[in-house]
């Protein structure tokens, strides 16, 4: 994408916010003009480019509230490791970005401020946990966001925004900086609308960080570089029958998705079929994992530490009850519970432990897989995106968005989504997913795709970009 001055493009962004936000509602704060423009520098690999930031990746001087009402007064003293990079690189940083509260959630419906609608029709949910981020993308406010990954937070919205969604290999992105949900599993995730400004953005924030000990020194391709619309030769493609056959999927979007198989095949992929049993295990291992490690990462906001103080507390555990009933939402005073009782004695045997052994599993069966494929491919998600509180009355069956998604966290392998088209006049996606440190061969198939195709080049009517 070409870009004019960074001034007048952050002024044409801010407006562009400005004017079409009211019904999206994706950011919760953009920046002053002035502030974005002294934050970065004015050249380098991204100069130009605008990003909307999720809203639990720090950034220095301004709020990182994670949507909740416990940080809503937090102003973060240092810049995340993604964010000093981008802004090494020219990149501006717009504002903050809607998500669900603590990344907890598949609809950004848990926020603790506002709703983000789906700019393909604001009556249906961006999807989530990063629904602002993706949604800023698919409305063209912003050319990328980051966005954050757990279990799926990243492709399950870009699939259900029509936009490019990734979640890199673990340690391949830097999470100092990101504030931890299920730090066995986090990783930021980039959305954007193109393949190539995907690539561009993970080039610039992926690589070793000394902050970081869980980030890997395995070299930082240029992932442009294979970005030309062939796909590798020889290519096989598996494709994950038990996820495209699985129960409570859209029909119509399983066509669609068989489409895009199709084109691939004209491509000159080889498709093969498999089954990867262990997948139908993810979203339960997933919702075991991920409350544990929920229920640790967050016992440092206590008021003490980190979080609004009450000011009318007794004693000190007056100010703990207090600050945690108060500042804390219904989802997240869930997964607390539950994440503590899958540790506590007597249960970690029978849950906890029994789920890392799965995890175990799952990640062995996957690096089969790709013994014999060089990529796979599955659902996003079992539909297009839904109406708002479609899933009020049983908050269980919302996780099962995680279903497809859940299982390339619990693996540590990177994973892509890609739109794919219209059902029902919403967009669906499939994903791709490689063995460790494939990310360059994972945007060269999708790119092939993308090129082949014109979902891109498309915007929901009313919005795009300015
Ligand atoms: N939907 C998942 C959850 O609610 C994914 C969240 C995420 O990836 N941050 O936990």
């Amino acid at each position: 994408m070409m870009h004019d001055n960074p001034r007048a493009r952050v002024l044409r962004s801010k407006k562009n916010f400005e004017e079409h936000d009211k019904t999206v509602k994706s950011a919760l704060e953009i920046f002053e003009p002035e502030s974005i423009l002294e934050a970065s520098r004015s050249d380098g690999d991204l100069a130009g480019m605008t990003l909307l930031i999720k809203d639990n990746i720090v950034q220095r001087g301004r709020t990182a509230s994670c949507s909740s009402k416990i940080l809503e007064h937090y102003k973060a003293v240092y810049d995340a490791t993604a964010i000093t990079r981008l802004k090494n690189q020219g990149a501006l940083l717009m504002g903050r970005a809607n998500c669900d509260e603590f990344a907890m959630g598949s609809s950004t419906e848990t926020s603790a401020f506002q709703l983000t609608a789906n700019p393909w029709d604001t009556s249906c949910v961006p999807g989530g946990s990063s629904g602002g981020s993706i949604a800023a993308v698919a409305a063209g406010f912003v050319d990328c966001a980051l966005g954050s990954e757990t279990g799926g937070s990243v492709r399950q919205p870009a699939a259900f925004c029509g936009i490019v969604g990734l979640k890199p290999t673990y340690g391949r992105v830097s999470r100092y900086g990101l504030i931890a949900y299920g730090s066995s599993l986090d990783q930021i995730g980039i959305a954007s609308k193109t393949v190539r400004d995907n690539a561009r953005v993970l080039k610039v924030i992926a690589g070793l960080d000394p902050l970081d000990a869980t980030t890997s020194t395995n070299p930082v391709p240029d992932y442009e570089q294979k970005l030309d619309g062939a796909i590798p030769q020889g290519l096989r493609i598996g494709v994950i029958d038990n996820a495209m056959n699985a129960e409570g999927n859209d029909p119509e979007m399983v066509v669609a998705l068989n489409q895009a198989l199709k084109r691939y095949e004209e491509l000159g992929a080889k498709i093969v079929h498999l089954s990867l049993p262990t997948m139908d295990l993810g979203a339960a291992v997933y919702f075991i994992v991920s409350r544990a490690e929920a229920t640790s990462n967050l016992a440092r906001f206590d008021g003490i530490r980190y979080g609004s103080r009450p000011a009318d507390a007794e004693d000190l555990t007056d100010v703990y009850r207090k600050t945690r009933t108060e500042g804390f939402g219904p989802e997240v005073k869930r997964r607390i519970m539950i994440g503590n009782y899958v540790l506590s004695s007597g249960y970690a045997d029978q849950y906890y432990k029994k789920a890392k052994a799965v995890q175990h599993g799952m990640r062995l069966e996957f690096l089969k897989a790709f013994e014999q494929v060089d990529v796979l491919f599955a659902p996003v998600a079992p539909t297009g995106a839904f109406k708002f509180h479609s899933f009020d009355e049983n908050r269980l069956l919302m996780d099962l968005q995680d279903y497809f998604t859940a299982p390339a966290n619990l693996a540590g392998i990177p994973a892509l989504a890609i739109p794919c088209g219209f059902v029902k006049n919403m967009p669906v996606g499939f994903q791709l997913m490689g063995a460790d440190f494939t990310e360059d061969i994972l945007y060269q198939v999708a790119y092939a795709y993308e090129s082949s195709t014109t979902w891109h080049t498309m915007w929901p009517k009313g919005f795009g970009p300015k």
